[in-house]
């Protein structure tokens, strides 16, 4: 908790317009910190994609509440806001608290806040958003931080925001989730250090990596320009058969990935893996169908989430790959395609 940590909160929250701003250990830690602030527990119930990464989950049922698992968006890979609200209603009818529901702003591109946002404030619900994928992105002029009730993100090196190791931060606009956010942060702690108020984590930041994110943070909005040319490149250059992610022009993703969606997947994957070029399945099986939580789905099929599973492939993006690279990852992706 070196002065550098208390610097970065203070930048992070003019970066995004979040009043609040907590830094903590991992994009985990944040998404758990804000459950065990708004008292998620045994018998409460969160709503979350099943096209995510398990962490979504996990922070859920680590608490020993139920991860309710919906489809996401055929085309955005985000929850549905329908099915969000449908879920809501399910689970209800099952004399079960609906406690929150997470929106994952998944490869990058936000949620559907909006609507997300009415239907939860309706329903009262609360709405927290996992954006450890989107970092820097924006949502009809707002930036990722200010879209949920809170916000988590993830400082992992390969987020878009990256340190040199674990790192993640709680945004929120409501001071008494930021005040139980900073305490259980560190075991619970009162007024002084050893007034423990509550059941808390070991969930600081390392001041030595909140020094690297201030300096990586000066060189972000250039770094996301970047990733934005280099996406729409692919987007110009790939061919018809592969199907490029749309983000719309309300929106701007803060390319974690750039995931296409093709036939044959795992074959051209293996095209361009003889070629050098490596890529990435983000993700291979959807939440509800893993060991881990297929108890708690029920069976149900979540198709959509089960066909992305298939068919999406992530490419090489970060914002130093140069022209001469993506285009020979184009050029063989377009040959794969065509001869598969
Ligand atoms: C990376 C990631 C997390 C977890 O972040 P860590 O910093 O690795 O703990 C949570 N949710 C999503 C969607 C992620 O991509």
């Amino acid at each position: 908790m070196g002065p550098e940590v208390h610097e970065l909160e203070q930048e992070l929250a003019q970066f995004t317009g979040a009043s609040e701003v907590v830094t903590c250990s991992s994009g985990t830690d944040a998404l758990l910190l804000v459950l065990m602030a708004w008292g998620v527990g045994r018998g409460d119930v969160v709503i979350l994609p099943s096209f995510t990464f398990a962490a979504t989950a996990e922070t859920v049922a680590v608490l020993g509440a139920t991860p309710f698992f919906v489809d996401v968006d055929a085309r955005s890979y985000n929850i549905a806001p329908e099915a969000a609200i449908d879920a809501i209603s399910v689970v209800r009818a099952a004399k079960l608290e609906p406690k929150a529901v997470i929106a994952v702003d998944l490869y990058g591109r936000p949620a559907d806040y909006a609507s997300l946002q009415a239907s939860c404030r309706n329903e009262g619900v609360r709405l927290l958003a996992d954006a450890a994928q989107s970092f820097g992105a924006t949502y009809r002029g707002a930036k990722v931080g200010t879209l949920g009730d809170a916000t988590a993100t993830s400082f992992f090196p390969a987020k878009p925001l990256g340190c040199y190791g674990d790192g993640g931060a709680v945004f929120t606009d409501d001071e008494e989730t930021a005040r139980v956010v900073r305490s259980l942060r560190i075991h619970g702690q009162g007024p002084d250090k050893y007034t423990n108020e509550r059941i808390g984590l070991n969930a600081r930041l390392d001041t030595l990596q909140a020094a690297i994110l201030l300096q990586k943070l000066k060189i972000f909005p250039e770094e996301l320009d970047a990733r934005e040319r280099i996406a729409s490149r692919y987007t110009d250059a790939l061919p018809p058969e592969v199907t490029c992610p749309q983000i719309p022009r309300d929106l701007s993703s803060a390319w974690a990935q750039y995931t296409i969606r093709v036939a044959q997947r795992d074959l051209i994957a293996k095209e361009l893996r003889s070629a050098g070029i490596p890529t990435a399945i983000y993700y291979p099986t959807p939440l509800h169908r893993l060991p881990a939580y297929r108890h708690a789905s029920g069976e149900r099929a979540l198709p959509n989430s089960e066909r992305a599973s298939r068919e999406v492939l992530s490419l090489p993006m970060h914002p130093y790959l140069d022209n001469q690279d993506q285009d020979r990852i184009v050029q063989v992706l377009t040959e794969a395609v065509a001869t598969t």
